[in-house]
């Protein structure tokens, strides 16, 4: 199915389009033909499955066909986290750039003197985070009243992050009449019932979670100094098995320096960021596509977007800051049944981000031991390899788990193909 089947606007399928987006997700066919039809909806999805589209493409569709819109914010969409807020403000700036539909972001933590300038100018669609919210209301800078859609994002979050009382703070402040996107990934009990009370005769949309994608996915860990990094990639590329990879950088910066190196020792090897013209980018993406480029690094940000059939080998070079970002990653292997593989590398400097990623995706992600810059890495990370052996114990495949994890490389792949 093509995005022009569901019915979406030319000025919205020509920035699909330019994001490199081909196919909707499951949850973009099941979901934007009923917000189109201006349905509540249950969403049952997390991060990574395209969710975002499912709702900005038919809201800012909504409104495109509501021109000359009318002053006043139209569509408020809560989110828990600022890194959600900002991706979310993202995906409008880029799904709606040839709409003019105006879309404003505020979150909590920074000086709220650019985010009321803003709220001033007027804003068609505001994205923003509970707290921040709230405090704005209260001022007396945003006013809902002109409300017609409101979209909450991950709601179970919200619960586990104790925003629940803001959240239902700011519906009390909502108008009746309007249409309301529920999206959590897991509906516990108190989920449920704010569902049932927020959402009229709704319809149910499901897609299977990334975590199920995820476990398909083999992933591997390795604690290495910050200094290592360079050389254990170089020592990881020496297996020709590798044909292809994605590496993910923290930083532009970094993302050059990876390059630099890769290309010193005849790895045909480039870089997309923010800085690299779209034209630059667009070229790296071809060559990697075609395997005329090795190893493709990439930020986050630039990442968005690319669709790549078959790759093979996700390098997270750096760890990343938010969570869900790591399931975003390697969910670009093992894509339509394929086999995939993770590596992560984890200097002591990323201990938290670690173990965030392993709460969120509920597991140890199984640790290669033997590499040769072990000696420094065991150094580097004795806290998270002695948390690593408690949370093993915790689960039920304890043996088989640490086993795995004390193979090297490449006898991990074989045990895997012998499986
Ligand atoms: P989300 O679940 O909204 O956070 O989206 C996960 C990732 O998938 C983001 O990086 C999006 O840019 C990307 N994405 C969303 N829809 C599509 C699509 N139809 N085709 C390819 N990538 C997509």
């Amino acid at each position: 199915m093509a995005f022009k089947q569901l019915d979406i606007i030319e000025p919205i399928l020509k920035a699909v389009a330019a994001e490199g987006y081909t196919i909707p997700t499951p949850i973009q066919q099941q979901a934007i033909p009923l917000v189109l039809q201006r349905k509540d909806l249950l969403g049952c999805a997390q991060t990574g499955t395209g969710k975002t589209a499912a709702f900005a493409i038919p809201i800012l569709q909504i409104l495109h066909n509501q021109k000359p819109l009318a002053p006043g914010i139209k569509v408020l969409i809560l989110t828990p986290t600022r890194e959600l807020a900002i991706q979310i403000n993202e995906s409008f700036a880029a799904y709606g750039k040839h709409t003019g539909i105006r879309h404003t972001v505020i979150f909590g933590g920074v000086s709220q003197l650019n985010q009321t300038y803003a709220l001033k100018r007027g804003t068609d669609v505001l994205i923003a985070t509970p707290g921040r919210l709230l405090d704005l209301m209260t001022q007396g800078y945003i006013r809902l009243d002109q409300l017609q859609i409101f979209v909450l994002d991950e709601a179970d979050r919200m619960l586990d992050m104790g925003f629940i009382h803001d959240v239902k703070k700011v519906i009390a402040k909502l108008p009746a009449k309007r249409q309301t996107l529920f999206f959590s990934a897991t509906m516990p009990p108190e989920i449920q019932k704010l569902a049932s009370v927020l959402l009229t005769h709704p319809a149910k949309v499901e897609v299977t979670p990334p975590s199920s994608t995820v476990d398909k996915i083999d992933q591997r860990l390795y604690f290495v100094g910050k200094m290592e990094k360079p050389e254990l990639l170089l020592h990881l590329l020496a297996n020709k098995e590798i044909k292809t990879a994605l590496v993910f950088t923290r930083t532009k910066h970094g993302a050059d320096k990876v390059v630099k190196i890769l290309q010193r020792h005849n790895i045909r090897a480039a870089a997309i960021h923010g800085n690299k013209s779209q034209n630059a980018r667009q070229g790296a993406l071809t060559d990697f596509k075609n395997s005329t480029l090795r190893v493709l690094v990439a930020t986050d940000i630039a990442a968005r977007g690319i669709d790549i059939d078959e790759l093979a080998h996700v390098i997270n070079y750096d760890l990343p800051n938010v969570p869900e970002t790591y399931v975003h990653r390697i969910g670009r292997t093992g894509r339509a049944g394929n086999a995939g593989m993770a590596i992560s590398f984890c200097s002591r400097e990323e201990r938290d981000e670690l173990k965030n990623i392993q709460k969120l995706i509920a597991k140890t992600i199984p640790v290669v031991h033997e590499h040769p810059f072990v000696a420094n890495a065991m150094v580097a990370a004795p806290v998270v390899a002695a948390r690593t052996q408690t949370s093993f114990k915790s689960q039920r495949n304890f043996n088989g788990q640490s086993r795995q994890g004390g193979h090297n490389f490449r006898s991990s792949r074989r045990t895997q193909r012998a499986k």
